[in-house]
């Protein structure tokens, strides 16, 4: 039997120490789909996202990606699986270029050149310290990789913080354009307005547990509201 979803969550657990942060949640995210999560501060999104990367360890339950429990992996063999998070620092080295910090990901010229040819405001600044670039320009930096490799699931941890909303649009229409070219994609937000745009399906966060999942056609201003403050 195929499974039903390219990654699954039974009853997952996790904690810092004695604190558990994330209380048992069960998740299937639709291959091929954008899935948005939202969630107010301090729900627990950052916590599901490094737990899913494997980067904070599950006390109980399992995660299962394309068919294997991957529980037990380490982070190093989730990329290898095609498993990937970019974090909400959005991993940019701000003191060396533009051009340098992709050729961590991208030693092949080439394959630069595809990320130059679709994102022209990082191919003016190639040579610029890539500290001296906005925050539209870096969140677009840390996407510009994945958008040249294409891995089977991409998890974004606050894509949208602390930018303006027409750059938040472009990041949404990248994440557009990679789900297109087959990835799906995990979008973990605080705020619904952009990533409902682009969603697929929907689920709220909040306190730990993950209060419902839904296809976005059934999401209204009501709902994601109330996930907001507690009442659903
Ligand atoms: P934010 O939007 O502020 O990042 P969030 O929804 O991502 O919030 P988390 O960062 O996952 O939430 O935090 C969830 C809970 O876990 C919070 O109560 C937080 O204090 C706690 N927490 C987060 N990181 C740690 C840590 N390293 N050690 C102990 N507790 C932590």
């Amino acid at each position: 039997d195929r499974s039903p979803g390219l990654l699954e969550l039974h009853g997952v657990h996790a904690a810092y120490g004695e604190v558990e942060v994330l209380h048992g949640i069960d998740l299937t995210v639709r291959e091929g789909a954008i899935l948005a999560l939202l969630g107010a501060n301090g729900s627990g999104k950052t916590t599901l996202c490094a737990t899913i990367a494997g980067l904070v360890p599950v006390t109980s339950g399992r995660i299962v990606f394309d068919g294997e429990d991957i529980t037990a992996l380490d982070t190093l063999r989730r990329v290898e699986r095609g498993l990937v998070l970019v974090p909400e620092s959005r991993g940019v080295f701000p003191s060396i270029t533009v051009d340098e910090n992709l050729s961590i990901w991208l030693p092949s010229k080439a394959d630069r050149a595809k990320v130059y040819e679709q994102f022209e405001s990082l191919a003016r600044r190639a040579g610029q310290p890539a500290g001296n670039l906005s925050g539209g320009e870096q969140q677009m930096l840390s996407l510009a990789p994945f958008l040249v490799r294409r891995p089977r699931l991409l998890i974004s941890d606050e894509p949208s913080l602390g930018l303006a909303q027409l750059v938040t649009a472009e990041i949404m229409a990248a994440f557009q354009r990679l789900q297109q070219e087959g990835t799906t994609v995990v979008l973990v937000e605080e705020k619904a307005r952009d990533v409902l745009t682009v969603a697929d399906q929907v689920g709220a966060l909040q306190t730990g547990h993950l209060r419902w999942v839904s296809e976005r056609a059934d999401v209204d201003e009501q709902r994601v509201a109330a996930a907001y403050l507690g009442m659903s």
